[in-house]
């Protein structure tokens, strides 16, 4: 296949790399110079497995793409989809697996929703430098239709993205995934990035884990009330988990506060509570947690 990777970052670079390695032609495209430019001469590492791929800034690479795969963070979705659409052949398909509600629909909205397949994946990836990932672990990919149909290219994809050792599955009820890890994302990822605290230590300190764990019981009635048929013990278990076993960890949130960078807040938080809005969901937890995320993010823009 011919695939166009949207966003050589830290996602981008694990799918891009492990595809073109698999031998699909890849070519990826960021809007940072100095980031193509390193891709275009020393190619892409994860670990200590390269492989030598394309790398061009958006809007260069027209019209023959049988796949876009978008790996902005989600604030960059809807500028990432009009500058590169026309890498697309004209029934060339996108796969989103950012995290977050909305993208989506900002992708729909350039290429119509019979060509958007959306998803999740849990695959864990550090960015070094340019080009340059750490992997640790394993991880997985779920991912259908927008419009829920099954089409031949779904499960041709999913087939490509098992074979280049990504753990893909073809799954119709995605959707519910989808929430259940927003969900956690907005309970998890925002307080630690409130807090500056990792996710053993939110775990550990009272006020820090009952805040989440209301985040957590708003979010799945948002869900729930939104026709969404959330499992709410799968995702308390989750977050119970990950307190206890990922402690050091530090959510990309959390890692984008400490770099004075934007973070995904509209997306995950603020997705989650205008779902809760639509629907006269009481979220006060989330509201507030929203607000906090938002102003820091105001101070990182403004300044
Ligand atoms: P990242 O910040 O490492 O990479 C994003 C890249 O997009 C950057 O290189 C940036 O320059 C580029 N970009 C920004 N605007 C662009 C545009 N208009 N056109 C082309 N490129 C553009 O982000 P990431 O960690 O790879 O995350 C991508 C998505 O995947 C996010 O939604 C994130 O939440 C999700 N995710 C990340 C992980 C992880 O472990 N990193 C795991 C699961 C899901």
């Amino acid at each position: 296949m011919k695939i166009v990777v949207v966003g050589a970052g830290a996602m981008g670079t694990l799918f891009g790399g492990r595809l073109a390695r698999a031998g699909h032609q890849v070519v990826f495209v960021d809007t940072d110079p100095a980031r193509v430019a390193a891709i275009a001469v020393d190619g892409v590492w994860e670990n200590d497995s390269p492989a030598l791929c394309e790398a061009a800034l958006p809007g260069v690479v027209q019209g023959e793409a049988d796949l876009l795969i978008l790996f902005t963070k989600a604030q960059h979705t809807a500028a990432a989809m009009a500058q590169n659409a026309g890498a697309l052949r004209p029934d060339g398909m996108v796969l989103t697996l950012q995290n977050g509600l909305g993208n989506d629909v900002a992708i729909a909205g350039v290429v119509g929703d019979e060509r958007v397949l959306v998803g999740i994946t849990n695959w864990p990836a550090d960015l070094l430098g340019h080009g340059r990932i750490h992997v640790v672990g394993r991880g997985m990919v779920k991912f259908w239709s927008l419009t829920g149909e099954d089409n031949p290219f779904i499960h041709k994809l999913a087939a490509a993205l098992d074979e280049a050792g990504l753990g893909a599955s073809a799954e119709p009820s995605v959707k519910v995934a989808i929430w259940e890890k927003v969900i956690f994302n907005a309970a998890l990822n925002g307080i630690c990035a409130l807090t500056r605290m990792t996710v053993g230590q939110v775990g550990d300190f009272l006020p820090a884990r009952s805040l989440a764990f209301r985040v957590v019981e708003e979010g799945i009635a948002t869900a729930l009330a939104n026709g969404v048929a959330v499992d709410g013990d799968r995702v308390r278990q989750s977050v119970e988990f990950a307190m206890a076993n990922h402690r050091a960890h530090k959510p990309s949130m959390l890692q984008d506060v400490e770099a004075g960078r934007p973070t995904e807040v509209d997306a995950i938080q603020g997705g989650l509570l205008a779902a809760a809005d639509r629907h006269g969901v009481a979220s006060p937890a989330l509201a507030h947690c929203t607000a906090l995320l938002r102003s820091l993010d105001h101070v990182v823009r403004s300044s």
